[in-house]
């Protein structure tokens, strides 16, 4: 089958280039191997009527009025600002930590565990926090979702933690915070409306059925695109184990609690969904679901969740990415393509920046 552009992979990545593409009245066809759309975007209803977000939470935040605008052509958000608490000596911390808490903990004074140019993750979150909340708050969790000591991790990772210096108790600042009224997987078919799509077809599998006049855009692993023959790439990802409480209306007091502790069980955090939904659909709702997720390190690639963040699996991510651009019409993207944790509105504003790179490259 020909087309002019093929997207493999029906994530925000490819989605996106797939609607900008057709927006622009070019021809293209989408594949994805899962049975349903949307990449990790996606969600489910239980039984109760709670909506469970497939692949972990999905707190969707920008505060880019133009992407804010392309979402909401494909859905009405409501107001959801994550607020999040981590379980610290048997009690409900807010996370990011709350200047009252370090205050407490450490005096007014406090002081970071570390000066001088930080070499890895331990060092470089030390040089912005206190060591006490350090060893209650981070270390424990880093430990547990990465799998190795905190030392060994790349010090760039520590950049996704802060200690809260205010008292706004949510998890991120952006102007807009939300998630699409009829869930996730109404939002990404709305996306996708109008485009042809194949599912259940793993293009690796049937490279010789699909073939692209102008170009094929992979949005899946690089390095199983290449059949692993550098090696493969780190990965981590999250065994989830749901629990239908029947007779509990509230189980915890927010949506994610944190369990750094490693004396505490090998997972990382509980998930509790009615949270996070719409409030008026959860009054008459009977009974809670909770999640909890234990992270481990995935052999299948439609588990891999984050690329693994040392200089090793980067230098080989360089070593299929110069690969990759010596190809002729194929682009591998979105963050299994660019080994790379994008969030959802970064990948969104990536893949319209590509669109504008194809259409200029192809479409002269
Ligand atoms: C646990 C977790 C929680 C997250 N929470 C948030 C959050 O709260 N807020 C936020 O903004 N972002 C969040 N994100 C990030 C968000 O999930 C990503 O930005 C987004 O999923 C990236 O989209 P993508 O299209 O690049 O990749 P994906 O969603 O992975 O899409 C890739 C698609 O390609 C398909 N594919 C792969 N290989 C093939 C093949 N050979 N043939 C056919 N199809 C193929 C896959 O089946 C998949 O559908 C989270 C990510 C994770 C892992």
């Amino acid at each position: 089958m020909q087309v002019d552009y093929l997207i493999v992979g029906s994530g925000l990545t490819g989605a996106t280039i797939a609607r900008t593409l057709k927006d622009a009245g070019k021809e293209v066809l989408v594949l994805d191997r899962r049975s349903h759309l949307g990449g990790n975007v996606h969600d489910t209803f239980h039984p109760s009527g709670i909506r469970i977000h497939t692949y972990g939470p999905h707190y969707f935040r920008t505060s880019s009025e133009a992407i804010w605008n392309f979402v909401n052509r494909f859905s009405k958000f409501y107001k959801y600002e994550a607020k999040l608490k981590t379980l610290i000596d048997g009690e409900f911390q807010n996370w990011p930590v709350s200047k009252d808490y370090v205050e407490e903990l450490c005096g007014k004074d406090w002081k970071p565990g570390f000066t001088g140019t930080p070499s890895n993750f331990e060092e470089a979150s030390l040089a912005s926090m206190p060591q006490p909340i350090y060893e209650k708050f981070v270390k424990g969790y880093t430990e547990k979702q990465w799998g190795v000591k905190a030392t060994s991790l790349s010090a760039s990772l520590a950049r996704r933690f802060t200690v809260h210096k205010g008292d706004d108790p949510r998890l991120m600042p952006h102007k807009y915070q939300g998630i699409p009224e009829n869930g996730y997987a109404a939002f990404m078919t709305s996306m996708l409306e109008g485009i042809p799509l194949e599912l259940n077809i793993d293009y690796l599998k049937n490279r010789q059925r699909f073939e692209a006049r102008k170009l094929t855009v992979f949005t899946g692993p690089i390095d199983e695109y290449f059949d692993f023959d550098l090696g493969r790439l780190g990965y981590r990802g999250q065994q989830r184990q749901h629990q239908y409480l029947s007779d509990v209306d509230v189980y915890q007091p927010c949506g994610q609690v944190n369990n750094p502790d490693p004396n505490n069980g090998p997972h990382v955090r509980i998930l509790e969904w009615k949270h996070m939904m719409n409030p008026e659909l959860t009054s008459q709702i009977q009974g809670t679901v909770i999640t909890s997720e234990t992270p481990f390190t995935p052999e299948d690639a439609e588990q891999y969740e984050y690329p693994f963040p040392d200089s090793a699996n980067d230098a080989l991510y360089q070593r299929y990415r110069e690969r990759a651009d010596q190809i002729p019409k194929l682009l591998i993207a979105g963050r299994l393509g660019e080994y790379k944790y994008f969030d959802m509105d970064q990948v969104i504003a990536h893949a319209l920046m590509l669109c504008e790179k194809i259409l200029s490259m192809y479409e002269k």
